[in-house]
């Protein structure tokens, strides 16, 4: 890749680490653990071997046993599973759902298809930050709620949420409670050793391993029930047929080893380079943080008196994430900064930044000099600006006005 591009995606994906990779391209070969971990032979026991050391690592770093994790193809299966499998499991304790509108896609599909089957989804109100408050959950709840979805770290603003205080609501209830925790494993604390958390969602590759594996905690104590989503065979407890990637699951267990390892110094890492990065962009004025900016890798900010797309086109050398770009292909704004109340043309004109192990203070310096030029040629065309520097207020001038 071009060195003079500076990556600052790291919440859409990770690198692979180079003693991943290595760990990997030992399942492949010939000369390495290739086969089937279902066969009962030597060679298929010895991939089971290696698959089952994973999972221990899986495991190990969110505190559970290895029997509560299940393989998955990525995140985003391991929420349609989490939550079509409970919900027409559970289907006949209850048919109401609560989650919250700035959860990823991965799980507002999959509520929308249980809405078509007839649940009832209702999704709780949140503070301008994204958080649940404990007392909306508990005010929300009702005696036929079988699952409520919350994510711990929003992949968009980074915001957190209190996983403890929402749980201890939830212990009152017959409610399973999910978790999207893609964002936050290995960058914040988990123990589920200690915090009820029923099912949780994991990726590899927002952690330094691979793309297209993932994981789904699901509680054994007490245990948990899923209806399959897909059918044809045993793998997985029955309930993730398919052939279990050796090369992929072990790649997410040494990157989970890894972050049991390291994941607090590259948080505190990447939490200095986005503290850099804000005192870089600060003072170039009218530049508004979304979300809470707990979370260590990732910081959203919505740009007063740009166009969302003028800017994108003015940063080609920088890869982060604009404000639209989880729905590209629609064109609209993000959901999440909507959902947070944001109007439109503010929510187009912002971008999320987030780093990681191998960014630089030089990555975040390059970026303050782009976005400072970027914004220098844009608003000296903007009228928005002009108002905005005149003292005009956010409200009116993202009212009525365009920039
Ligand atoms: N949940 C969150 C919060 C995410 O950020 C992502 C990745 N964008 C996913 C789920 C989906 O993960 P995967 O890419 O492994 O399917």
């Amino acid at each position: 890749m071009d060195k003079a591009c500076v990556y600052l995606d790291y919440a859409a994906t990770t690198p692979v680490d180079p003693r991943v990779a290595q760990e990997m391209a030992g399942c492949l070969t010939v000369d390495g653990v290739f086969a089937n971990p279902a066969s009962v032979h030597a060679h298929g026991r010895r991939a089971a071997e290696w698959v089952e050391q994973a999972r221990g690592q899986v495991a190990a770093l969110i505190k559970a046993e290895p029997a509560e994790i299940l393989w998955t193809g990525g995140a985003t299966e391991a929420n349609n599973l989490a939550i079509l499998g409970a919900a027409r499991f559970y289907g006949r304790r209850g048919r109401h759902i609560l989650s919250v509108a700035t959860e990823h896609k991965s799980v507002l599909g999959p509520l929308a298809a249980l809405a078509r089957e007839g649940f009832q989804i209702e999704y709780l109100p949140t503070d301008e930050q994204g958080r649940v408050a404990p007392a909306g959950l508990a005010a929300a709840l009702r005696s036929d709620t079988v699952l409520v979805s919350i994510m711990h770290v929003n992949n968009e603003t980074g915001t957190v949420q209190d996983l403890a205080a929402l749980a201890v609501v939830l212990a009152k209830s017959q409610a399973l409670f999910h978790v999207d925790a893609v964002q936050s494993a290995g960058r914040l604390a988990l123990d589920l050793g200690t915090l009820p958390v029923d099912l949780l969602s994991l990726s590899a590759h927002k952690l330094y391993g691979p793309k297209g594996v993932g994981a789904l905690y699901v509680r054994r104590r007490p245990r948990v029930r899923l209806a399959p989503v897909l059918f044809g065979g045993e793998q997985e407890q029955g309930a993730r047929p398919g052939t279990v990637p050796v090369h992929q699951v072990v790649g997410m267990g040494a990157a989970y080893r890894l972050a049991a390892e390291q994941g607090a110094r590259d948080s505190a890492h990447a939490r200095t380079l986005l503290g850099r990065l804000w005192a870089g962009l600060e003072p170039l004025g009218g530049i508004l943080r979304n979300g809470s900016a707990e979370a260590p890798h990732i910081l959203n900010l919505s740009f007063v008196g740009v166009h969302g797309e003028a800017l994108a086109a003015e940063l080609p050398r920088l890869s982060v994430a604009t404000g639209s770009a989880c729905t590209a292909a629609s064109g609209s704004p993000s959901h999440v900064l909507r959902a947070l109340g944001r109007p439109d043309a503010l929510a187009h004109a912002s971008l999320r930044f987030s780093c990681g192990r191998y960014s630089t203070e030089q990555d975040i310096d390059s970026a303050v000099e782009m976005i400072r030029s970027a914004l220098l040629r844009l608003r000296a065309l903007s009228p928005v600006w002009r108002a905005y520097r005149e003292g005009a207020p956010l409200a009116t001038l993202y009212k009525e006005a365009s920039t």
